[in-house]
């Protein structure tokens, strides 16, 4: 019998991930020995002492025995280190980090799967089994998003499925609410500013933000709050000087209108003075698109425009930088890695890991000092698709040797690695 080291699967499970390797059976298959490097290389990443090389099997049993929440535990470390040790300092926005909260499909099934998923009944009357998940990311302007909590969107344990017609089911607004206590509760001192679409523009999300003292900065749509869009639009009307605008290199105009100080009344009959602003957009062919955003920033001339571009525009990315390509590359976030929901959970923690360990390979100065050696103006340049990183990383890890000279803490100290990159 081979007893392997927690420290070694949990670097085998990263690798999973961090390859883009996509499915168990790649990571059983590229991932073996061989004559390659790879037992070799594990050993001296994990700083152990195995003679094997395990199989997802081996992994999926570990999970089992360890549970989702230590991985949850283990993303959260990373990314507090990295904070702690002010890399992302320069992506700070008037001194708070910016922190997405976006859900996404994560798992979806035509069977009835476990007693927590929700049900979503088909236009075709099929009913679909589903696990969604909501997460905050942290944003920056060089195009990163990582992990900071993640809310898995599920019904409480020991459902029926019959139960499915006659109980409501959990949703991303109540999703929200332990999304952020977790999130106040990893990062207490964190200075945030949340940026959020049109569903969280209510009295719920807006008394939670005050509770644990974000700011945010949240999608304004008619639709979602008529009222206080016509209040808004009547008191734009009588401050005609509050008007700035822009013009980009391609010629699309912006011109930004605001509101210091828009009195709004809950539901709940809380009452809130925000600040909104809309930016009306002509692209160089004419064509028009309104967007607006309510915050509890302070909106005046001056700050207008960085609160529209720098935090309110900024939420697009999660899609682009963070599900999109969680889902679209060989991360695979919708690839069912184990039936058992809890062992699901955990995957989804290391892909999360995986992503971070990709998106600090690609956003770093050596890399772009790498590419710049080799006349490219740009890492993507060097290597022709970011996909290739990962798979050029397999072929090292197959074929190169990590010697003990690689592992060196003192010389890597004095090397000062930035993920700047403006
Ligand atoms: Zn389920």
């Amino acid at each position: 019998m081979v007893t392997y080291h927690r420290r070694f699967l949990c670097w085998w499970g990263l690798l999973l991930f961090g390859l883009g390797l996509g499915s168990r059976r790649s990571a059983d298959n590229d991932l073996r020995d061989l004559e390659c490097a790879i037992l070799h290389n594990l050993n001296r990443l994990a700083h152990t002492d195995q003679s094997t090389l395990p199989v997802t099997k081996t992994l999926d049993h570990f999970i089992g025995h360890v549970g989702s929440a230590a991985f949850a535990q283990l993303l959260h470390q990373h990314t507090q280190r990295l904070i702690r040790m002010k890399a992302l300092d320069d992506f700070r926005f008037q001194g708070d980090f910016i922190a997405a909260v976006d859900g996404t499909g994560y798992l979806s099934f035509r069977h009835h799967h476990c007693c927590q998923c929700l049900t979503q009944k088909q236009p075709s009357g099929t009913i679909c089994y589903l696990h969604p998940v909501l997460e905050a990311k942290l944003l920056t302007s060089s195009g990163l998003a990582l992990s900071l909590a993640s809310q898995f969107i599920e019904n409480p344990p020991g459902r029926t499925p019959t139960d499915y017609q006659e109980k409501k089911q959990d949703c991303e607004l109540n999703a929200f609410d332990r999304l952020a206590a977790t999130l106040k509760s990893s990062f207490p001192q964190l200075r945030l500013c949340l940026s959020l679409d049109s569903l969280y523009g209510c009295g719920r999300a807006f008394a939670l933000c005050r509770k644990y003292h974000w700011h945010f900065v949240v999608t304004f749509k008619e639709g979602r709050t008529p009222e206080l869009w016509r209040e808004f639009v009547a008191l734009l009307k009588m401050c005609p000087d509050q008007k700035r605008v822009a013009t980009l290199p391609d010629k699309t105009r912006r011109v930004y209108r605001w509101v210091e100080q828009l009195p709004y009344i809950d539901s709940q009959k809380r009452s809130w003075t925000l600040g909104a602003i809309v930016c009306e957009e002509t692209s160089a062919r004419g064509q028009k698109t309104t967007f607006a955003w309510l915050t509890n920033l302070a909106v005046n001339r001056d700050s207008v425009i960085a609160i529209a571009e720098q935090v309110g525009r900024l939420r697009q990315k999660i899609e682009n930088e963070g599900f999109n390509v969680q889902k679209n590359s060989g991360l695979n976030l919708e690839h069912v890695f184990s039936q058992n929901w809890d062992h699901a959970k955990a995957y989804y923690y290391l892909l999360q890991l995986g992503h971070l360990l990709m998106q600090l390979l690609h956003h770093n100065s050596l890399h772009r000092a790498l590419a710049k050696e080799y006349g490219h103006n740009s890492v993507l340049a060097l290597w022709g698709a970011l996909k290739k990183i990962p798979q050029r990383l397999l072929e090292a890890l197959r074929y190169y040797l990590l010697a003990e000279a690689d592992f060196d803490s003192p010389a890597a100290a004095r090397c000062h690695i930035g993920l700047n990159s403006s």
